[in-house]
């Protein structure tokens, strides 16, 4: 699929006053589509990523001034260093959004100058004016604040970084209690296969153990990384395709 503005046709859920998520944003897969969240209170508005294009987090932006709007303090956790994920970041940013990711999101974030953007250029063998059209000015910068361990942001909602490695070192997942959220980054993949090339055996493993802690939580929605918002049982899915494919390996 061809989509020239780099936006696709994302839905917009209202999971209850001030909490949304947005599922079908654009990805270069163009079968898959990325999400993204926002959780508000009166005195902050926080966004969960920001999507691969910068037409993506435009989108998102809009969808928080429409909904929420008010001059209030925000912030852009990012639940991982991939492209799919963060390429949108610097429209948040240039709203004055502090950034906050796992320290593991740094080497990767860091004096980039447009090195990444060329890494998916090349990828999807698009001219420099392809690129442009579709993923925007893309600008990467280390996060403001860095997390190593699960942390709790008070933001006029509780709202928990859980550390979740197994995807990559860097993935947090983002639980907010009192909507019984959990917006997982992809961490959680809803009816598609996990993207598992990042790691192996070792990876997965810790991969299933973060899944079999986040099924400790009281959840009563979850907005994958990919795919459809789901239930918890989609959690179990999850640790059956990882300990299938290490069943797969072992057996060469
Ligand atoms: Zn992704």
């Amino acid at each position: 699929m061809k989509d020239s503005r780099g936006l696709s046709n994302p839905k917009v859920h209202t999971i209850r006053d001030g909490v949304y998520a947005i599922t079908g944003l654009y990805h270069v897969s163009g079968g898959m589509g990325t999400n993204a969240g926002i959780i508000s209170s009166p005195e902050a508005i926080a966004f969960i990523d920001s999507g691969m294009t910068i037409a993506s987090a435009q989108f998102i932006w809009n969808v928080a001034q429409s909904k929420i709007g008010g001059d209030r303090p925000l912030y852009l956790i990012l639940t991982h260093h991939h492209s799919d994920h963060v390429f949108g970041m610097r429209v948040m940013k240039e709203q004055g959004s502090k950034v906050i990711a796992h320290s593991a999101t740094c080497k990767f974030l860091e004096n980039d100058n447009g090195k990444y953007k060329q890494f998916i250029r090349n990828l999807m063998n698009w001219s420099s004016e392809e690129a442009d059209r579709i993923l925007g000015d893309v600008w990467l910068s280390v996060p403001d604040l860095l997390i190593d361990v699960d942390t709790t942001l008070h933001i006029g909602t509780e709202i928990q970084l859980l550390v979740t490695p197994g995807h990559v070192p860097s993935s947090i997942s983002v639980y907010h209690p009192s909507s019984r959220t959990l917006f997982a980054g992809d961490t959680v993949y809803e009816g598609l296969p996990l993207t598992t090339r990042f790691g192996g055996p070792e990876e997965w493993q810790v991969w299933i153990s973060q899944l079999e802690r986040l099924k400790n939580l009281d959840i009563e929605l979850i907005c994958p990384g990919h795919g459809n918002l789901c239930r918890k049982k989609e959690l179990d899915r999850n640790i059956e395709f990882l300990a299938d494919l290490m069943v797969k390996m072992e057996q060469g």
